[in-house]
């Protein structure tokens, strides 16, 4: 190239060629053996800082090739692996490898996917990848919607479209304090945290959250849903939205959708889903009934960073009619010479959602779409789902372990040791402070990583597999190596 500044920026061809090359040696090595490494290594933020050196930012530039290789070590020894096939906590997939040259061929382009002027392709590719995820979990394509960072902010997009959609025309221009009635909305107890912060965050506070108790299954209630919603009514609130869940976080139960469709229907509701877990699973023959009613939903949240193995970030919002979208979304100041969204075919993606500059997150979406095809997401959740069955029963099995809930992919247990006699109130208690201790012990271990979870007052391990390094064999070990932990916990705790 001729004609270049001189400037510490540019990386020329030959030496970028020879540090990626370096780089990407690295990241197989990483990938090959990454289920010989610790899940994590547990060491103290105090311990963190003295690994990483309390530097001061260079005044003079460094060579990339050193800080390159300075970066993968600190990262490659530091770090928490979900992609390990041991990691069952939370919901964070083992990502699919294409994801990572994905995103340094989207850093590359450098497309911003908040015009369409601004990125041809990438706008397209988007579209195509937001119209394969409708199709994918099986409602229209003709759904609209929009990628986000994760599955807060697809809630969020769809929380402020369904305001669009039902509340009183004029809050757009006087705010919600000059509205006479609260704008309400339902959803289970078992719903997560993401609706407390929207209710708060965008103004309608948490009163106005109605948490509706759940039934035997841990479903929503939809006598007192129905109940709670004409007594709002009655009182002068305004109901809005309903909320049904798709695989809640803690158990993966899924909502009666069918119900909650209906309702929605009597008293002109949004209906919307939040699926950033479950709603993949919408796609197994056996569990169609499961998720009936996904096709009645104004707007769907799901997360393509849990099971559908993207690397982080990726959330995604579908709306049945994406104009609301663009009515709560769009606006044209004088510097944006673009054509409108839908004029001439062209989508401005800063129309249909919160951010104005936006990164070309489809990108990784997309190409593990088409990398696994739709047989082959149907066969890793189908193993996904087995899999945690065969954890609930190995717990079923093993006398120290009493297993509590399996559904989706989570299963949750607890650990009771061996003749124990403690009954009543008594017993509860130690129980969950065992348990408690045991899911930091396991933690810390290092050898898998697990979660927690809370059913009906009592302390549960709880684990989740979105994991497409996992096999049984990783599930025999880890049965073991909980019942160790646990023997041993419980050994300290009773001399105590
Ligand atoms: C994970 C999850 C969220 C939050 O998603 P993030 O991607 O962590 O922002 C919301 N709802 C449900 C049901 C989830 O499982």
């Amino acid at each position: 190239m001729t004609n270049q500044r001189e400037n510490s920026i540019q990386i020329d061809k030959d030496e970028f060629r020879k540090i990626g090359y370096e780089l990407i040696d690295t990241i197989s090595d990483f990938f090959d053996d990454i289920s010989e490494k610790p899940v994590t290594t547990s060491k103290s933020p105090k311990e963190l800082q003295k690994t990483l050196g309390n530097l001061s930012l260079p005044a003079n530039g460094l060579p990339a090739e050193q800080l390159l290789s300075k970066a993968s070590k600190l990262l490659f020894d530091n770090s928490l692996f979900n992609g390990h096939p041991k990691f069952f906590g939370f919901i964070t997939s083992s990502a699919a490898p294409i994801g990572a040259l994905a995103d340094l061929l989207a850093a590359s382009v450098n497309a911003n996917v908040g015009g369409q002027i601004l990125s041809p392709m990438a706008t397209e590719i988007e579209k195509q990848t937001i119209k394969w995820l409708a199709e994918f979990i099986g409602v229209s394509p003709n759904y609209g919607g929009i990628l986000v960072s994760g599955g807060n902010m697809a809630n969020f997009t769809a929380f402020l479209a369904a305001r669009t959609a039902k509340a009183p025309k004029d809050i757009k221009k006087d705010g919600l304090s000059n509205s006479s009635k609260m704008l309400i909305s339902y959803c289970s107890k078992a719903t997560h945290t993401w609706i407390d912060k929207a209710a708060i965050l965008f103004g309608h506070g948490s009163n106005s959250i109605r948490w509706i108790p759940t039934d035997a299954a841990n479903k929503m209630n939809i006598e007192l849903l129905e109940q709670t919603i004409k007594e709002d009514v009655k009182q002068g609130h305004q109901p809005f939205m309903v909320v049904g869940t798709a695989g809640d976080v803690s158990t993966g139960v899924v909502d009666n959708l069918e119900a909650i469709a209906s309702t929605c229907k009597m008293h002109d509701l949004w209906f919307h889903i939040d699926g950033a877990y479950g709603i993949p699973a919408a796609v197994i023959p056996e569990l169609k009934d499961l998720f009936a009613g996904i096709k009645e939903a104004d707007s769907i949240a799901l997360d393509p960073h849990k099971w559908l193995y993207s690397a982080l970030e990726a959330g995604c919002t579908l709306v049945k009619n994406p104009q609301y979208l663009i009515d709560t979304y769009s606006s044209h100041p004088e510097y944006y010479n673009f054509s409108l969204t839908e004029e001439g075919g062209s989508l401005n993606y800063f129309e249909y959602g919160l951010q104005n500059s936006r990164g070309f997150r489809a990108l990784k979406v997309w190409l593990a779409l088409q990398q696994i095809g739709s047989n082959g997401y149907v066969k890793l959740i189908k193993e996904d789902i087995a899999l945690s069955k065969y954890f609930y029963q190995l717990a079923e099995k093993q006398p120290e372990l009493e297993p509590i809930t399996q559904n989706l992919s989570i299963a949750t247990f607890r650990f009771i040791p061996e003749d124990f006699e403690e009954i009543g109130e008594k017993r509860e208690k130690y129980l969950n402070t065992l348990n408690e201790e045991l899911v930091n012990a396991v933690q810390n271990g290092g050898e898998l990583f697990l979660s927690n979870a809370i059913v009906e007052n009592k302390y549960c391990l709880r684990t989740c597999i979105v994991n497409f390094r996992t096999t049984k064999k990783d599930i025999e070990d880890s049965i073991e190596i909980i019942v160790k932990e646990g023997r041993k916990l419980n050994n300290v705790m009773q001399v105590i």
